[in-house]
């Protein structure tokens, strides 16, 4: 069996018929994570135990036991969800030595799933970035050339299953943390609908934004994966109680009378790049073939997201960052004597060390946004339009399935050239944040190649809780895709 090529369901049927054991398919993906990830630093932690996670499902199927549908199947997991006596750290130093007692609701299902846990993979510190060059255990990068960013936050499992050193992985989007390098590593990504899947166990950034969604390599792969981490769960409140639909075997690529929207407000935002420009209609042309419409609509608020995400994000973000500090767990800034040092001193000294340049910056901007005399003109303000921006998107679903867009201007970007501009690295979410703060699934499929070599992929942004939708209309993209059957230089 190739399994470089092989889906996630044919490696798990196969294990379960005894073709292939459980152990061959973790030790194959083992062995290439030491070949390629020094040269990539996808992974930055790995699971010790993985063998023998394998061989105990190999032993549940000589036994005749029922395993889930993703036994035997490699992940890898960004290093922001807990995982049970495996160290998370969200790439900081301030959680350096922190291992988790509970796994994340999506760790506990994806083990009930099968899924063999290989280890845990580099983003931006806290998930705060486009680029996983904040990470404080260094840069990651990207597999289709080493001198560009892989993207982020999510940079380390883009990184990894573009490599193809897992066969599954799972990021997180606040602001379009999966479908960013998504579209830089050409993988698919999904952020599922706000309310799909639990963020218990997910070290929390921008809690009414943050979702946790696959990062694979085709879309059928991705609507397996998102069937299995979807659903209540009594541990977070804000999980909806909507039954998760049969996403992989609802799977189809006809698309015909479906009706595709098109933003105008995107048209001639942030200096589009020419290839990205020239992916975006090829997409179109080829989605007319397979006999979808398409349709100009218009949600103005679109051209705010970016400041208002911002906003929301910084501010929620200074709330969830004070929990660490230095007393309950986490790194401690070495005292020599702590009878003589205030508490305020305390905290500053443990906190400055810990976080790094950009964490810092967001906690100072939230702080800010949040103050007395601030709030009601930043924070609530920013939530009032959000609101609207919302309004404004269901008002366009009334008139069609999905919307349509580039994920980003450009393709990537090369290490260092934007990592001391942070309001460039800002306006690189132009087109992923809006989703996350109108709560709606987006996804990004890849699609073509750049002149030099690097993955382009397509945005889709479906109505809540209409992921099959955009999972039909990207498995369309897919078949036409150009990237097909391609490998990065890393690989
Ligand atoms: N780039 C965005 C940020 O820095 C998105 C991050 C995310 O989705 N986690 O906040």
């Amino acid at each position: 069996m190739d399994l470089l090529q092989a889906s996630i369901k044919s490696v798990s049927d196969a294990v379960k018929e005894k073709k292939i054991s459980a152990a061959e398919v973790t030790k194959f993906f083992l062995a290439r994570t030491e070949r390629l990830n020094p040269q990539l630093n996808a992974f930055i932690m790995m699971n010790e135990n993985a063998l023998a996670e394998a061989h105990a499902i190999d032993n549940k199927i000589q036994k005749g036991e029922s395993v889930g549908p993703l036994a035997g199947v490699p992940f890898g997991i960004k290093d922001l969800l807990c995982t049970k006596g495996i160290r998370t750290t969200a790439a900081s130093k301030i959680l350096e030595n922190f291992i988790p007692p509970y796994d994340a609701t999506v760790v506990t299902r994806l083990k009930k799933a099968g899924a063999i846990i290989t280890g845990k993979l580099n983003l931006d510190e806290f998930a705060m970035g486009s680029s996983n060059e904040t990470s404080f255990y260094g840069k990651c990068k990207n597999p289709w050339n080493p001198d560009y960013v892989p993207g982020g936050s999510s940079g380390g499992s883009a990184a990894a299953q573009s490599a193809r050193m897992t066969m599954g992985t799972i990021g997180t989007d606040t602001g379009g943390s999966i479908r960013q390098p998504a579209n830089f590593c050409g993988i698919v990504g999904i952020k599922p609908t706000y309310g799909r899947v639990s963020r218990y166990g997910i070290v929390a950034y921008a809690s009414s934004l943050d979702q946790a969604g696959p990062m694979v390599s085709t879309v059928e792969d991705a609507a397996l994966t998102l069937e299995v981490i979807c659903g209540k769960d009594e541990k977070d409140s804000t999980t909806s109680s909507k039954t998760t639909p049969a996403f992989s075997n609802n799977l189809t690529s006809n698309v015909k009378g479906m009706k595709i929207g098109l933003l105008k407000e995107y048209t001639g935002a942030g200096n589009l790049d020419v290839e990205v420009e020239k992916n975006y209609l090829n997409a179109i042309v080829e989605l007319k073939k397979a006999g979808a419409e398409f349709l100009e609509v218009s949600v103005p608020l679109t051209e705010f997201a970016v400041p208002m995400y911002y906003l929301i994000a910084a501010s929620e973000a200074s709330s969830n960052l004070a929990r660490y500090d230095g007393v309950k767990y986490g790194f401690r800034s070495k005292f020599n004597d702590l009878s003589s040092i205030n508490l305020d001193a305390f905290y500053a000294q443990t906190r400055g060390e810990g976080f790094g340049a950009e964490v810092k910056r967001r906690i100072m901007l939230g702080t800010y946004c949040l103050s007395s005399g601030y709030y009601d003109a930043y924070y609530n303000k920013a939530c009032q339009v959000r609101r609207l921006l919302r309004e404004q998107y269901l008002e366009v679903f009334k008139k069609c399935d999905a919307l349509l867009s580039p994920v980003t201007v450009s393709p990537a970007f090369k290490i260092g050239e934007r990592v001391y501009d942070p309001l460039t690295m800002y306006l690189n979410d132009i087109f992923t944040t809006a989703t996350n703060l109108a709560g709606l699934p987006g996804l990004s499929v890849p699609f073509g190649l750049s002149s030099s070599g690097l993955p382009i992929g397509i945005q889709l942004t479906g109505s809540h809780f209409e992921e099959q939708k955009i999972l039909n209309i990207a498995s369309a993209l897919e078949t036409a895709s150009s990237v097909k059957g391609k490998v990065p230089l890393v690989y």
